[in-house]
């Protein structure tokens, strides 16, 4: 049984039933795949530059 239509799976794209479920399966794989999390990731504190300079 084709898992996006749930119509009978055709041998030829099996598991799906046609070629276009085929690819509805991949595309949403690859947007799994390339989902980018959307939490913040650390953010570094800009600590200045620690340059003492002492006129003497
Ligand atoms: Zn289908």
């Amino acid at each position: 049984m084709c898992p996006i239509c749930q119509k009978p799976t055709h041998t030829d794209f099996a598991p799906f039933c046609s070629k276009v479920c085929k690819n509805i399966d991949l595309l949403r794989w690859l947007n799994e795949e390339y989902r980018i999390p959307t939490e913040d990731p650390l953010k570094e504190e800009e600590t200045p530059p620690d340059n003492e300079e002492s006129d003497h």
